[in-house]
This record gives C-alpha cells, structure tokens and sequence, in this order.
C-alpha cells in the first residue's frame, strides 16, 4: 500500500516561477538573511532548504540579525523549556523591527504546528509576519511574496503531509550533508509530541534519494546521514518497494561516497538484515545512535518503546559480534513517570554493561498534549536531578574507558575544523565509527582524509598525530 503523498510537479514549478520574478525586485535591492535553526538534524536540512529558496529569491546570507532584512527562526518543540526561550528570543526582536521597518520576521518549524501555537505569536507579536509549520516549505515563494504584499501569514495545516522533491538548498558544509529518507513518525513513544506535529511516517522514493547523493557527491561532498526520525522503519508501509537494508545497498555503490551514516535508529525495527548491511558494505560506518531511553523493561513499556532491556542489549551483543570495531551512542531519560530506584539502577547497570562512546541524557520533562504527561506518578525535581547527575557520573566514566582503548589506534579521519592556538593549529576530525581526535595540523587539510594515530586519550577527546596526509 502506498499511503505516501506527493506535491505535483505542477506545484512545484509554480512556486519556483513565483520565486524568479520575486527575484527580479530583490536582487537590485541587496537585500540579506539570517536563519537561526534550534533542535535536531531534521531542522538543519529544513533551514538547508529554506536557504535555498531565499537565495534564489536573491537574498544572500549574512552573519548576525542584526544586519539582516530576512530573520527566521526554525523551532523546536521537544522540550517544554524551548517555547520560553523561543518567546524571549522574539520578543528581542522587535528593537531591530523598530529599527528597520522593512525588516521581515518569521517563525517556522515544528513548534509551529503545536496547535494554536501560530495564532497565539501572531497575537503576542505583531512585528511577526510569517509563521510556517514543516509540511509548507515548497510554498515558501508564495508566502513571501504575500509577505512583501503587507499580509501576515501563517501557514500551518499538514497539507496532507505530502513530500516535496526537488527543493533549493544551500548547504553551508562541504564535505558532508544531511539527507532526508523519510519524515514523520508512527512510534507515538509516550513522552513524544513528534507524531503529533510531523504527522505520520513517509519514506521518499529510493530513486529520489539516491539522485540527491549522485549530485552531492558531484559537487565534492564524500560524507552523508540519512535523517528520519527511524530511519530502521524506512519503506516498511511497502510504499517504497525498500526497506532501510536494502536502501543502504542501492546507495553505497555511488561513486565517491566514502561515508553513509544515518540517524536516529530505533531498537524496535534494527532487524538482522540491517546489522548485515553495516557489516558488509564498505561503507556504512560502525557507528549506530541507538536511543535506548531506560534500562528497565517495564518503564520501556510505560514509554512505549516496544522492546525489552534484553531485546536491546541482544542487539548491541549481536553487532558487536559482526563489527567488532562499532560505537553506540545513546539517548537516556531519567525520572520518567513511575521510575523507582530499582528501575533507575537497571539504567545504570545497562549503562556499565554496553559501554556508550556517548549518551545524551535527560531529566524527564512532561510535554504537554502526550500520554507520559498525563501519568500520576510523576517523579520531583530533586529525585530527577539526583538521578542524572548519577547517571553523568557514570558515562564520564565509561567515556575515559573507551577513550583510553584507542591508544595506539590508526585510521583515517575526515577533517572538519580546527583551532589555533598561538603558533599550533589543532585540526579535528571523525574517524568512521564517530570517534573524534585532535591533532596538529595545517588548516588547508580542511574537508580532506588524513590518517592519524591516537597517542593520548583525555576526560573528553582523543589526541594523536597525522601520520598520512
Ligand atoms: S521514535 Fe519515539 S522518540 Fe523518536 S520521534 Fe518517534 S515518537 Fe518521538
């Protein structure tokens, strides 16, 4: 069945038509922008694409807002504290509105689609002109062009939450990019507003996909993520012909591409057709974000994670087995809803058991509008803080641990910046299973693979030494 809906070529045409003649009176005029994205890497390649249309529109990017004619700001709605930040943010903005009257200010973003949420800024800020939820980038022409019209726009509805194929994009990064395989999420995990704003799970075409890396790939890029909220359940509605094992192979075999990662992964659907895709193609890197959110069964059902501490630690036994050399890193919640201290040391002893390279940890925040928030065992403030400074404690110990293991460790790393530091310039970079090192280095090393050996490990990095260039 292919319940995946597409925006027509139609569509797509007219909002580029619309996008050129926009062109015509902005690029006399000089004008710029400025985008601001918060949250995760979906959000980085929505700002990618809300980019692309500003330059073509003939916007060019600058540096801070308060040189710019275009300010955007690319919501998160994960956690509660974000709105507050989001509202003071705004609110700071309407000295540089005051300022520069043409200035144009807009909002978009999954927070945005929060029901009621674009109502409610629109009436608190009357310097906002245009709201937009995820589901509306392709119309971007259209709502600007109103904008520059004097209206205020907020464009929110899921629009049949169709894909739009074929967006501008301007990607700041060289070396590697974020590519979409699906939006969306079906999970509904108990503490996650995301199914509610990014509606249900759609995969793109793998034909789509691929076409994107080959044109990457052409303009020099050699690293690519595959983005989806789970990208294990990719094509699993059948709308694709594909599912994530095998889009990994029908992608792997572009000329160029040196690195295929991918995030998130959801335990639930990381099946063994996967764990063999990640051992045998050269390469997908030994390195799985895994988010396993607790360690004990029964608050893993109360999350609606849909798997066992025993299914998820099955799985890391199982990789382990096939790629010896894999990284975990992880996302944990601490003081869910009915968590006891029994259940939060059955975190801590998995915690010690796999041995993350990292782990993103949280106190439990209850979002408004989800099952979890409406549990009645909620856990205090001070128990939730208690727990994750623990918890830290613990991962900054098996961070060293496994740190310490790389000494005396070669391979090659794509360089990805560097410091400089008096005389010494320090470049840094990823080796493929998404250990980072520091080493000495020349600054035009930038974006290239370079083999280096790991000579000293710290609290937090790797050190080493180039040993290839
Ligand atoms: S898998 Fe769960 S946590 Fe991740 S986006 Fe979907 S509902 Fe949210």
């Amino acid at each position: 069945m292919n319940n995946t809906n597409f925006v027509s070529e139609s569509e797509l045409s007219r909002q580029r038509d619309m996008a050129l003649t926009l062109a015509k009176e902005i690029v006399p005029r000089k004008l710029t922008f400025f985008v601001e994205t918060f949250g995760c890497q979906m959000n980085v390649r929505d700002s990618e694409t809300i980019k692309g249309w500003l330059s073509l529109i003939g916007y060019t990017q600058c540096e801070s807002k308060e040189h710019a004619d275009f300010v955007l700001f690319n919501t998160c709605c994960v956690r509660e504290h974000a709105e507050k930040r989001l509202m003071g943010n705004i609110g700071a903005l309407k000295e540089l509105k005051d300022a520069n009257p043409g200035l144009i200010i807009a909002i978009c973003g999954c927070m945005m689609q929060q029901e009621g949420m674009a109502k409610k800024l629109l009436k608190r800020f009357p310097h906002v002109s245009l709201i937009f939820g995820t589901n509306a980038l392709h119309r971007f022409p259209e709502m600007l062009n109103a904008v520059l019209n004097g209206e205020r726009i907020a464009m929110t509805d899921r629009a049949g939450d169709a894909i739009a194929e074929g967006l501008p994009k301007l990607r700041d990064n060289q070396r590697s990019a974020f590519v979409n395989i699906m939006y969306g999420c079906d999970n509904y995990c108990s503490y996650c507003i995301v199914p509610y704003v990014r509606g249900h799970e759609r995969s793109r075409m793998p034909e789509d996909i691929r076409s994107e890396i080959v044109s990457l790939v052409e303009t020099g890029i050699t690293e690519i993520t595959l983005l989806g909220q789970n990208v294990n359940s990719y094509g699993n509605d059948g709308s694709t012909g594909m599912r994530f094992a095998e889009l990994l192979r029908y992608v792997s075999d572009v000329p160029g591409l040196k690195r295929i990662r991918f995030m998130s992964s959801h335990p639930k659907d990381l099946n063994e057709d996967v764990m063999q895709a990640i051992a045998t193609l050269p390469n997908v890197c030994h390195h799985v974000h895994l988010p396993v959110q607790s360690g004990n069964s029964e608050i893993l059902r109360r999350m609606n994670r849909k798997y066992t501490r025993e299914h998820y630690l099955s799985i890391i036994e199982n990789l382990r087995k096939l790629v010896p050399d894999i990284e975990f890193t992880t996302d944990i919640i601490v003081g869910f809803p009915g968590e006891t201290e029994e259940a939060f040391r059955d975190t801590l002893s998995l915690v010690e058991e796999v041995g993350f390279a990292a782990a993103f940890t949280f106190a439990y925040s209850p979002r408004q509008g989800t099952v979890a928030a409406r549990m009645e065992d909620q856990i205090p403030e001070p128990v939730k803080k208690q727990r994750l400074q623990a918890l830290n404690e613990l991962q900054a110990r098996k961070t060293v641990e496994n740190n310490e293991k790389y000494i005396g460790h070669v391979g090659e790393v794509l360089v990805e910046g560097y410091d400089e530091r008096g005389e010494e310039t320090l470049l840094y970079g990823k080796y493929q299973n998404f250990k980072m090192v520091y080493f000495p280095g020349c600054r035009e090393l930038l974006n290239r693979y370079v083999t280096v050996k790991v000579t000293k490990s710290s609290k937090n990095s790797l050190l080493g030494e180039m040993i290839d260039a």
